[in-house]
């Protein structure tokens, strides 16, 4: 009795990729093989257009659910490795079909085949109509019937040069980019709901993400901090690792409130933290920065402040929520994972230190003439000086 699984991994976009395309499948290849740790006796092989695991049938419940946060995977299914002869095949389908017609007698199926062994003597559909014309001669009697368009059930076939697998259940993936297949980028990480969705949407596009977060410890206390590092635990579930800098805030905030116009208070606040993000990306190789804002949310996210802030730093920033609602922001948060711990009672960053009518239209000269009334390049040293490097533990997925 074989007891060993074949879990066929497929990726798409990664087809489109012309020359670069091994790179992105060694790529998902290594992230796979990370997700594999503790599993013993797992085998990874990469036949054209497909990535292969071969696990023991104990294990695959498992693999799945854990490759379900590999972003660069298309969708997976479980299998069984056989021989290419349709009646083995045709058999395995019957096994499979024939308990589901118990609860669902008028179920409807079809075969589905896929060859990349163009030597393989028949078509993928003489393959179809012979696998499937058998298992109807064994259980048409007891109800079932030929859907291609809508099956509920579809066997699918894979005849590859040296492996035919047979499998079920097709489990949809992250889809997205491998990790680590573009350059790496830094988030500027709060403890909100929206930058850590910012951040995974940059992952799932084959960034590798760490995060920053600037932090008010003498007036906030220690709750923003422990927050911000369990978030980065909950993304780097999608990831190996997440390094994350945390910057002491205080000084600066401190001395805008002290010394510049209330209303410009926020968006005088944003353009060091984007100053300071600046420094460690061109520092440390980071390729771009991301954000969480999404325009008009707040009165610090108006077209004319997002400006205002962009217009201190000259690398790209990425703000990849720009067009989305609450709602949607909040949907795919609960959806990755990291909206509970967002929700979790925090003072705000900036509440202790909001001004009574935040301007909506900052204006860039009244701007850099507050930024003249602090010493705003020695804080920024100092801060950058004290900063914090850590490496948080992924959380249990
Ligand atoms: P979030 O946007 O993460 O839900 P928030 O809504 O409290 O948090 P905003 O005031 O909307 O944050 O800030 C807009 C963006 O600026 C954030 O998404 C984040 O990228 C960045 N940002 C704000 N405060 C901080 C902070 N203390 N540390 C790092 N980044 C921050
Ligand atoms: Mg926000």
């Amino acid at each position: 009795m074989n007891n060993r699984r074949t879990l066929v991994i497929r990726y798409d976009e990664i087809g489109l990729k012309g020359k670069n395309r091994r790179f992105f499948i060694d790529r998902l290849r290594q992230n796979i093989r990370f997700r594999l740790k503790g599993l013993d006796g797992v085998s990874i092989n990469v036949p054209h257009g497909r990535i292969l695991l071969e696990c023991d049938e104990d294990q695959a419940d498992e693999l799945v659910r854990r490759l379900g946060f590999v972003p660069g995977i298309a969708s997976l299914s479980v299998g069984v490795m056989m021989e290419p002869e349709l009646e083995l095949i045709a058999q395995k389908g019957i096994e499979w079909i024939s308990p589901l017609l118990d609860s669902n007698p008028a179920l409807k199926f079809c075969v589905r085949t896929k060859r990349s062994h163009k030597g393989f003597a028949l078509t993928s559909s003489e393959v179809d109509h012979a696998v499937g014309g058998q298992i109807m001669q064994a259980l048409s009697e007891r109800g079932l019937c030929v859907n291609i368009g809508r099956p509920d059930f579809k066997l699918e076939i894979e005849i590859g040069m040296n492996h035919t697998v047979v499998f079920k259940d097709r489990v949809p993936g992250l889809r997205g980019l491998p990790v680590g297949s573009a350059g790496k980028v830094l988030g500027l990480l709060s403890g909100g709901i929206d930058s850590p969705v910012a951040m995974y949407r940059l992952l799932r596009r084959g960034c590798r993400v760490h995060g920053v977060f600037f932090d008010n410890k003498p007036y906030m206390g220690q709750g923003g901090y422990n927050k911000v590092l369990r978030l980065c635990g909950v993304l780097n579930r999608y990831q190996e690792s997440m390094r994350l800098r945390v910057v002491p805030f205080e000084d600066i905030q401190v001395a805008i409130r002290d010394h510049c116009r209330p209303a410009n208070r926020v968006v005088l606040y944003r353009r060091m933290m984007y100053r300071i993000a600046q420094a460690i990306a061109d520092a440390e190789g980071y390729k771009a920065l991301v954000t969480g804002e999404s325009l008009g949310q707040v009165a610090s996210q108006t077209l004319e402040n997002l400006d205002a802030v962009s217009r201190v730093v000259d690398c790209s920033v990425f703000r990849p929520l720009i067009g989305m609602d609450k709602n949607e922001i909040i949907t795919e948060s609960k959806t990755i994972g990291t909206y509970d711990i967002s929700i979790e009672a925090q003072p705000d960053c900036c509440s202790v230190f909001m001004p009574d009518r935040p301007a909506t239209k900052a204006k860039i000269h009244e701007l850099e003439n507050d930024e003249t009334r602090y010493p705003w390049q020695d804080l920024m040293q100092e801060a950058l000086g004290k900063m914090e490097v850590l490496d948080p533990e992924p959380l249990d997925i």
